[in-house]
């Protein structure tokens, strides 16, 4: 017989914050920027903790250029050549803080992983990423890495409960990718049925994860500023975003005319679009369920950027945290069945 979980399980959308008194005077008051030291890698992070996602959209090397001006990290996607990352490592040395390298568990993927990690020793962290991170294959992909890269920070995904969490840090991942269904081109849960509302996941992955010292990555599902605010109330220590990313100027994917306006392609990495483009690379990455839309081109990320951390600066301020690290603890989440007035949409 199925089982049923009872319990209510919730997404950014049926929550808010509850405001707090506080002795905060302005937003420019808060502090973003926050250090973590890894469990396995034992390397040390500063930088405020949003990234951008590794697609080929939104994870490119123009992204990392901009977002590193604002100490945001990007996972840069696993399609790169290795003599665009070659260009790429010698012009903007900078960056390679900001970054991580990307891949998958296909063995062309994990050489060219390998040989940048080699050739550029600035790039310390690495994202592990596949659809489901739930296979035993995957656990012992992990261990692999870590044994080849005793001390690069890994970043590992994507799952959302808090037992899979525990398995990977065990494996030897710092850093756990959770979200499995809500990301803006995503189409697993339609495909699948499977999937876990993206607030609970976070706050069920992000106790696990401390517990053992480890940190999770709240990977997809933000709409707008106020969802990273919550998703870092719940307790994500990085929020990864791709459609509050895509259509800018910094953005891979064709640009588009309809009608005298300007569009970007923005795209699912398992959508037909990105199996096109690759093809032969994707099959092993995202078994499928992606999407393709056109977003209105937005210009430079820079003014997307300022708005998400001023909101988040803002929502500090309504709880009464001085800095991002406090936002967690000064979080009280209510239920609630609407959240917009919507009287002029
Ligand atoms: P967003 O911020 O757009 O809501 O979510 C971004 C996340 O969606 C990515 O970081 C990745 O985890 C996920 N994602 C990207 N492409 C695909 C895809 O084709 N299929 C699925 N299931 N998830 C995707």
């Amino acid at each position: 017989m199925p089982r049923i979980d009872n319990d209510v399980k919730l997404d950014f959308k049926d929550v808010l914050l509850r405001p707090k008194r506080s002795t905060l005077k302005s937003r420019s008051e808060v502090d973003l920027l926050r250090s973590f030291t890894f469990r396995n890698s034992k390397q040390s992070y500063t930088g405020i903790p949003i990234i951008a996602a590794n697609m080929d959209t939104v994870g490119t090397f123009e992204m990392a250029n901009t977002l590193s001006k604002f100490s945001l990290f990007t996972a840069i996607h696993k399609h790169y050549t290795l003599e665009q990352w070659k260009e790429f490592a010698v012009s903007n040395p900078d960056c390679l803080p900001n970054v991580a390298a990307s891949s998958g568990m296909g063995p062309n993927d994990f050489e060219k992983l390998t040989e940048i990690l080699e050739l550029f020793s600035g790039v310390r962290y690495i994202c592990l990423d596949v659809a489901n991170g739930y296979s035993e294959h995957f656990v012992e992909f992990v261990k692999d890495v870590r044994k080849k890269f005793p001390d690069h920070t890994i970043m590992a995904g994507n799952v959302v409960t808090g037992e899979m969490v525990e398995e990977l840090i065990l494996a030897g991942a710092d850093i756990i990718k959770v979200g499995i269904g809500p990301g803006s081109v995503c189409t697993t849960r339609k495909k699948t049925g499977v999937g876990y509302p993206q607030l609970s996941a976070v706050i069920e992955c992000a106790d696990a994860a401390h517990g053992l010292d480890g940190h999770i990555i709240s990977d997809g599902g933000c709409t707008c500023p106020g969802d990273v605010a919550k998703a870092f109330g719940a307790g994500a220590d990085f929020v990864m975003l791709g459609g509050m990313f895509a259509g800018h100027t910094q953005c891979g994917g064709e640009t588009i005319e309809k009608n005298g306006k300007m569009y970007k392609l923005f795209y699912g990495m398992s959508s037909e679009t990105a199996m096109k483009r690759h093809t032969g690379g994707v099959a092993d990455y995202r078994a499928s369920e992606g999407k393709t839309v056109e977003v209105e081109f937005k210009g430079e990320v820079e003014s997307t950027v300022r708005d998400i951390l001023g909101g988040v600066r803002s929502t500090c301020t309504y709880v009464g945290a001085a800095k991002l690290k406090e936002l967690s603890r000064r979080t009280t989440f209510i239920r609630v069945t609407q959240q917009l007035n919507t009287v002029f949409n």
